[in-house]
């Protein structure tokens, strides 16, 4: 008889967006004609840059013809691949060697993929309020999990607790849901705990190019001794546009070294079992995101949603109402008015306003109390959404 994995059944079942569509669903058949403005999903609306089209097509052209036809890539990433990922950290300040650079298809595989190398019912640690595929994925892998809640009094960016042990830990800033983001002194201070701790050090940098704030780091290479420590999983879903097109990277140092184990060597052993890597087609997409060109029309889009977070700051900074995030992030997380639950400013703001937005227990119990709304939506919306977000702020006051 076949032995399954039982964890799946610990999962808790993803709640919290069926919760939203159920409740926007209910909304829509009693009112049909209502115009409903959604500020829940995380997922971007701008078209792919120019840069990155064009690559697209040239790439397509090539598999067409025999003298460019591609095939296998090799697992780990093309070489033009992993030199655009090079050239791009080079840029901002951190030097990589090619060979610690891993293409993906995107973070959350990789996220999930990486506790491969680590062993099962190790312990993992979740900063919440959490991204919640770091949780899920622990489950599924047997894994112990230690929750460090944080609140509004550290910016939801807290500094580590020298008294917990564990044996990894999910660092993720810009912060996903939160907005908030890790500056030099609390990530060296991370830095610090995982070398002491022998812990790795799993930096979820999705967002980083929404860090607009220069002395906010947008590698954790940025800081002294995090090569020993740390791996960066990143995505180009949320800096180029990706979400559905796929591609991201991984950074595993070849310093990175437990138990007498290179993290590098053992990635590489596992990518080359477990993957044939991503297309030619979409690793020179990829790249072209990555060049100087398409950085600069990457940023435009990047601007069109930083100044939709600034319509939605705005608006609650004129209702007076606390918020975190927003500044480098594609998320403002603001806190429920009028003492709310998180579900019961959801259903005012639906029912009376007609705007969807995230309810911020749904990340954590930390969570409860606090509301995430996205920057992704055209700025036409996010206007008339901030406008009626204010309205209800005001009245809640
Ligand atoms: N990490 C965080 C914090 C996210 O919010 C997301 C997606 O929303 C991801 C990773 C997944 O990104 P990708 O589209 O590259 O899988």
């Amino acid at each position: 008889m076949a032995s399954m994995n039982h964890h799946y059944t610990e999962l808790q079942d993803s709640y919290l967006f069926r919760t939203i569509d159920a409740k926007v669903a209910d909304f829509r058949a009693a009112h049909p004609d209502a115009d409903l403005l959604k500020l829940g999903i995380g997922d971007v609306t701008l078209p792919l840059p120019p840069a990155v089209i064009q690559a697209l097509h040239q790439a397509v052209d090539d598999q067409a013809v025999k003298e460019t036809f591609e095939g296998y890539q090799a697992e780990v990433g093309a070489p033009f691949f992993r030199q655009a990922v090079q050239d791009y950290y080079a840029r901002n300040g951190v030097e990589l060697e090619q060979a610690e650079i891993f293409v993906s298809s995107g973070a959350k595989d990789d996220l999930a993929d990486l506790l491969d190398i680590f062993s099962r019912g190790m312990t993992a640690l979740v900063l919440e309020p959490a991204y919640p595929a770091y949780v899920d994925a622990n489950v599924i892998s047997g894994n112990k999990l230690v929750h460090l809640p944080s609140s509004a009094d550290e910016d939801f960016a807290p500094y580590p607790d020298p008294t917990i042990d564990a044996d990894i830990v999910y660092l993720c800033s810009p912060n996903n849901p939160t907005g908030a983001t890790y500056t030099i002194e609390k990530l060296q201070a991370w830095v610090e705990w995982a070398r002491q701790k022998q812990a790795v050090i799993v930096f979820d940098a999705a967002y980083e190019s929404f860090i607009k704030d220069p002395s906010i780091p947008h590698s954790i290479y940025a800081i002294e001794g995090a090569k020993e420590c740390a791996i960066e999983v990143c995505s180009l879903s949320k800096t180029a546009g990706f979400t559905g097109t796929r591609a991201g990277y991984t950074v595993v140092p070849k310093a990175l070294v437990r138990e007498g184990l290179e993290l590098n060597a053992l990635w590489v052993r596992n990518r080359t079992t477990k993957t044939n890597g991503i297309s030619y087609v979409l690793q020179k997409a990829a790249a072209a995101a990555l060049s100087p060109e398409g950085q600069a029309q990457c940023a435009a889009n990047v601007a069109v949603y930083q100044e939709n977070a600034r319509v939605l700051m705005e608006a609650l900074d004129g209702a007076g109402v606390w918020y975190s995030g927003g500044k480098n992030a594609p998320y403002v997380w603001m806190r429920c008015p009028g003492g709310l639950t998180s579900w019961e400013f959801f259903d005012k703001l639906l029912e009376e306003e007609q705007v969807v937005g995230t309810p911020g227990s749904g990340f954590g119990q930390c969570g409860e109390g606090y509301f995430r709304l996205t920057a992704f939506n055209t700025p036409e919306n996010t206007r008339e959404a901030a406008k009626r977000l204010a309205q209800l702020c005001s009245r809640l006051a």
